[in-house]
């Protein structure tokens, strides 16, 4: 059984981006484009990482690689493969570079080498498709342990890293140091934050390169009220019934898509349409705190006010690469058990399918442009891209301070909140929007300008080019 997967991307036309980003802006990645193909000759770029479904990596992967496409450059995107002691390793990476010990298991000789002995098998796969010349993009920590053989096999290997945090300490040090000999064979290293970069990873061959969203995919793109509450009744977050044919939704490939499946539900009684709710997005994994942002609803909005929580993640069973998800979603279940009834019957506690990933997008983006608030309450976050998420749906978001969160909300567009611990000072800036539309609103507003002028697709891709423009002219 093959280890690899080859992810199907269909093109994304790309001539769409110009209704949003502008004309200069879209004839500047025509004309960058045109000059990076002839450039790249005929070598294929590659990326690699660990699950096409679920998380930030794979949502950034579906649009950019269609756009890449769409522009004639030949791109193909990879997923490893590795068993549960693998990604129990890999988690552990994960949340040591994010400053948690997650399970507080060795990252020894014995981790190493399984995790070498894993990547090596997929390394034996790739470079079956993989030729002397193309330019690999790994994507995090599950992926390093790949740099050393495709680069002895000829490959330009970058290595892209989308976690971090603004700190180091012993927790951060155990993980760097597991993975820096990996490392030692990639050209270049892509971080979302220059705070992220080791002092060991050397400066002339680091990138700084914010993630994006993509204003069309079926996360993000526009959705008129019915569809929202379409959708929302159809999954069953919503009281009501759906409107007729509120359901559909234009899927990655360009096609009408529907969203047929429901979601799984803990709730005892449903918002209605014109109930107010706060919403936070996120995978059941403990450094998002949606227990925290529970809590914090439970003893700081709910007994001040209106308004609905909903907990919204992908279902537990289908993220393959994040072995935590059903314990952090069972812990939030229990204290869910635990709230006083009346508060209880507010909150909602909702798994996602994952079963059609563009149908899965269409449930969040209606959630999304469905709340009177977002919150991103995380302890870390490499970016965060449902806050960019929310913002681009003029949502007001209310958001820890911590990573890349900080770069997306500056100047009022959005609540930054100092201490993620505080669960008074998160409920209080929850409140303030609820009780106060119209200033949530022009909140939503800057917040939707700022995510157009900074952090859309085809400014990621400008940025690639310029970094895989100059690993080939240093061929
Ligand atoms: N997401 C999703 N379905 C879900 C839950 C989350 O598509 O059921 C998406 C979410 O909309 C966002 C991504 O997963 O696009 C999470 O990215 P983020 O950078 O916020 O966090 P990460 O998961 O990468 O730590």
């Amino acid at each position: 059984m093959s280890l690899l997967f080859t992810v199907q991307v269909p093109n994304r036309p790309v001539e769409h981006l110009e209704t949003v980003v502008g004309g200069p802006r879209y004839a500047r990645l025509r004309a960058t484009a045109a000059e990076f193909r002839r450039r790249l000759g005929g070598r294929r770029i590659w990326n690699v990482n660990s699950t096409a479904v679920g998380g930030g990596v794979a949502e950034m992967l579906q649009a950019l690689v269609g756009y890449v496409r769409d522009l004639d450059i030949p791109i193909e995107w990879t997923v490893i493969g590795g068993d549960a002691e693998f990604f129990a390793i890999t988690k552990r990476l994960h949340n040591r570079i994010h400053g948690s010990t997650g399970d507080a298991g060795p990252l020894g000789a014995a981790e190493a080498g399984h995790y070498t002995e894993v990547l090596a098998a997929n390394a034996v796969e790739l470079l079956r498709q993989v030729s002397s010349g193309d330019l690999v993009l790994l994507h995090d920590p599950q992926t390093a342990g790949l740099a050393a053989p495709l680069a002895a096999a000829g490959a330009t290997v970058v290595w892209r890293c989308h976690i971090g945090v603004d700190w180091d300490d012993e927790i951060t040090h155990g993980a760097w140091q597991f993975l820096r000999p990996y490392l030692a064979a990639a050209r270049g290293y892509v971080f979302s934050r220059s705070r992220y970069v080791p002092s060991w990873v050397p400066e002339r061959s680091t990138s700084i390169i914010p993630p994006s969203i993509d204003p069309f995919s079926p996360k993000n793109q526009e959705l008129d009220r019915q569809t929202v509450r379409g959708i929302l009744t159809t999954i069953g977050v919503l009281d009501g019934h759906a409107p007729d044919r509120a359901n559909r939704f234009v899927r990655g490939d360009g096609t009408v898509g529907e969203v047929v499946r429901g979601a799984s539900v803990v709730a005892e009684s449903l918002p209605g349409p014109a109930d107010p709710v706060v919403v936070q997005v996120s995978r059941w994994d403990r450094l998002k705190d949606m227990s925290g942002v529970l809590r914090g609803f439970a003893d700081h909005v709910a007994p001040a006010g209106d308004g609905y929580l909903m907990l919204v993640g992908p279902a537990v069973a289908d993220v393959s690469d994040d072995p935590e998800g059903a314990a952090v979603y069972a812990e939030c279940v229990a204290q869910w058990r635990e709230l006083p009834p009346g508060v209880r019957a507010r909150t909602l506690l909702v798994n996602l399918p994952l079963n059609d990933i563009d149908e899965n997008a269409a449930m969040v983006n209606a959630v999304q442009r469905n709340a009177a608030v977002i919150a991103q309450k995380s302890m870390a976050e490499g970016f965060g891209l449902t806050v960019a998420e929310g913002m681009w749906k003029g949502r007001p978001v209310v958001a820890s301070a911590v990573g890349g969160i900080q770069d997306q909300i500056v100047d009022g567009t959005g609540i930054l909140l100092h201490d993620s611990r505080d669960l008074g000072g998160f409920g209080a800036a929850v409140r303030r929007l609820l009780d106060d539309p119209d200033a949530a609103n022009r909140m939503g507003r800057a917040a939707h300008e700022h995510v157009r002028q900074s952090f859309v697709g085809d400014l990621h891709l400008l940025r690639y080019a310029e970094l895989f423009g100059d690993l080939l002219a240093e061929r």
